[in-house]
């Protein structure tokens, strides 16, 4: 029997611990933000730690933080960035990609977009949008704390 002990390949992971993900400063702090109306190709965020994060407006129409949407996600059991499915029965309906009409940053914390549909409640705070990178690595991450016996009871003595 040979006792490995995995301390030293556990520290350099994501830690997904018993009183849920804590991001760094650097981590929810954006070096720089861009976000491309004219070119239609959403929004690019470089963030401090070195990660980058691009969205596409339609993710962010999608992921839009407001309780409006929000409860609307929770029915449909869908995650922020998540579209819509299709409704069975309903024949598709063209409609205009989102894109915002106005762009403004809400404190040093967050920003708001005023979407093409009107749309303008969702405040998506940098911490947020660090939460929901659409990116494939981030993406893996939520997934794997999502898995069934990831975090809450993990550290539960029984
Ligand atoms: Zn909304
Ligand atoms: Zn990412």
């Amino acid at each position: 029997m040979n006792a490995e002990m995995g301390h030293l390949s556990l520290k350099s992971m994501f830690a997904i611990c018993d009183t849920g993900y804590m991001p760094t400063v650097e981590e929810t702090s954006p070096k720089s933000v861009k976000v491309n109306v004219t070119a239609g190709t959403g929004m690019d965020i470089d963030w401090k730690d070195g990660h980058h994060s691009h969205y596409s407006f339609q993710y962010l129409r999608d992921a839009c933080p407001c309780a409006l949407c929000n409860d609307e996600r929770v029915r449909e059991n869908r995650e922020p960035g998540q579209p819509r499915p299709s409704q069975p029965g309903m024949l598709p309906m063209f409609k205009a990609s989102p894109k915002p009409v106005e762009t403004a940053g809400v404190g040093k914390y967050a920003i708001r977009f005023t979407w093409n549909d009107g749309h303008e409640h969702g405040i998506y705070s940098w911490e947020f949008l660090r939460e929901f990178c659409p990116c494939a690595v981030c993406s893996d991450l939520r997934t794997a704390a999502k898995a069934p016996g990831a975090g809450v009871t993990r550290t539960v003595p029984h």
